[in-house]
């Protein structure tokens, strides 16, 4: 997740009071019919990684939900560059001998069969300004986690000549897989934050050195994404996409990342059926995320004529409340708006920045965008991001936010009758990696 910046700019003034709430859904949204996705996909299916079984596995079970529903469902299939660790070791060689637990980043390059043998550098977070005046050259640079993306510190550090990057987790149990996006300059691996501490230490009194061995498989593959429509009654031209991606890392079953956002796509679909709306809705389940957002990017680039806004659901069943919000710098007008209509609903909400997941394509390419989230559990990425986490209630309060911004009738133009008023200042902000967000009273 790449939502790092807080820009908190302020409230707003909003004037779409009275505006009434048309078309209602037939059905209302069911926490017990949300959940059944999760409890399919995370437990029965498990990990949905792009490219593998089961992520074809989750395809065929989300577009027979939706035929179900009454939907006739495309696949759009797209290629993308599938990663995958083959092998890891990181050994610590001075002044103790011993092997640390390792995960390659996602498109982490390879060591050369020998691995890499090297001093190791401590460089801060990473930043062009912490590399200044420390001896990185041919080093293995060990950054501090958070600020930029690691995809970044490894781009420094290969500037600077460093031979490999060793960052860490910056929540203590485990490892954290991330992706760098593209192939990086140099290979780069994360460690626990427990390793990480230990290393930076024993680097900052001198004389640390590590061995390095990285070999992924780099491969291109295909996933698709599963897409359902409903036409409009009175403006079937313009498309409401409402999308969450249904593929995980590996190794997790990813039932809050993001079984919770395809359940709550599905059940808007469910309870929409057979209800007309104003515009065209199109429900889109990208194949591929988590290695760094192909499937809606694919999407963006072949299939976005006539689409006037995004919701994008992920990670919404877990945590305390529902966020609401858009990429840092993006139009707040949009946010303000979904967040009257979820006050409309009595469902208390908080006001996100970030760009970490589908949104952002869609951003990229000037459609606006409203991203329903509930913050980053401790469960996130790893083994025990399973069913029993998520709570059925918080998928009904996403499903009834969602109905209730698809089918308002001045979604998304409600815009337009929004002014956004700088008050200046900033506000205390949370802070929960990867991304901060900060509360609207
Ligand atoms: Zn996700």
């Amino acid at each position: 997740m790449r939502g790092i910046r807080v820009l908190w700019f302020a409230l707003l003034v909003c004037v779409m009071a009275g505006l009434p709430l048309s078309a209602v859904a037939q059905t209302p949204p069911s926490a017990q019919s949300a959940y059944a996705p999760v409890e399919h996909l995370a437990g029965t299916i498990g990990p949905r990684v792009g490219g593998t079984p089961g992520n074809r596995a989750a395809a065929e079970y989300i577009a027979a939900q939706l035929r179900q529903h009454g939907y006739q469902v495309e696949l759009h299939a797209f290629e993308f560059p599938y990663y995958e660790e083959r092998r890891v070791d990181l050994v610590q060689l001075t002044p103790q001998q011993r092997s640390v637990a390792a995960r390659a980043m996602f498109y982490s390059a390879n060591t050369p069969p020998a691995g890499v043998e090297a001093e190791a550098v401590f460089v801060g977070l990473g930043r062009p300004q912490d590399l200044e005046g420390r001896r990185v050259r041919g080093a293995i640079a060990l950054a501090d986690p958070g600020e930029i993306h690691p995809a970044f510190k490894v781009a420094n550090a290969a500037q600077q000549g460093a031979v490999g990057v060793v960052t860490y987790d910056d929540q203590p149990g485990g490892i954290v897989a991330r992706t760098l996006g593209r192939r990086s300059p140099i290979p780069a691996v994360g460690i626990s934050q427990e390793d990480g501490r230990r290393l930076v230490a024993a680097a900052r009194e001198g004389g640390l050195r590590l061995r390095l061995h990285v070999d992924g498989l780099f491969e291109t593959r295909s996933s698709v994404n599963v897409a359902a429509t409903r036409g409009g009654a009175a403006r079937p031209g313009e498309i409401i996409v409402v999308g969450a991606h249904y593929d995980t890392v590996p190794g997790s079953p990813g039932a809050n990342d993001n079984a919770s956002g395809v359940a709550v796509v599905l059940e808007v679909a469910r309870v929409l059926a057979t209800t007309p709306t104003a515009r065209t809705i199109q429900y889109v389940l990208f194949g591929v995320e988590e290695f760094g957002l192909f499937g809606s990017s694919a999407y963006v680039n072949e299939r976005r004529r006539g689409v006037v806004a995004m919701i994008n659901l992920d990670m919404v069943g877990w945590g305390p409340r529902l966020m609401i919000g858009n990429s840092p710098g993006r139009d707040g007008a949009i946010v303000v708006a979904a967040m009257r209509v979820a006050a409309d609903l009595g469902i208390p909400v908080t006001r996100l920045h970030s760009s970490g997941s589908d949104h952002f394509s869609f951003e990229q390419v000037g459609i606006p965008t409203i991203f329903l989230h509930r913050g980053t559990d401790p469960y996130y990425h790893r083994p025990t991001d399973v069913a029993s986490n998520v709570d059925p209630q918080h998928l009904e309060e996403a499903a009834r936010v969602t109905v209730g911004l698809v089918t308002h009738p001045a979604f998304p133009s409600a815009v337009l009758h929004h002014r956004l008023v700088a008050m200046g200042g900033r506000q205390p902000c949370f802070r929960r990696p990867p991304m901060r967000y900060c509360t609207l009273e």
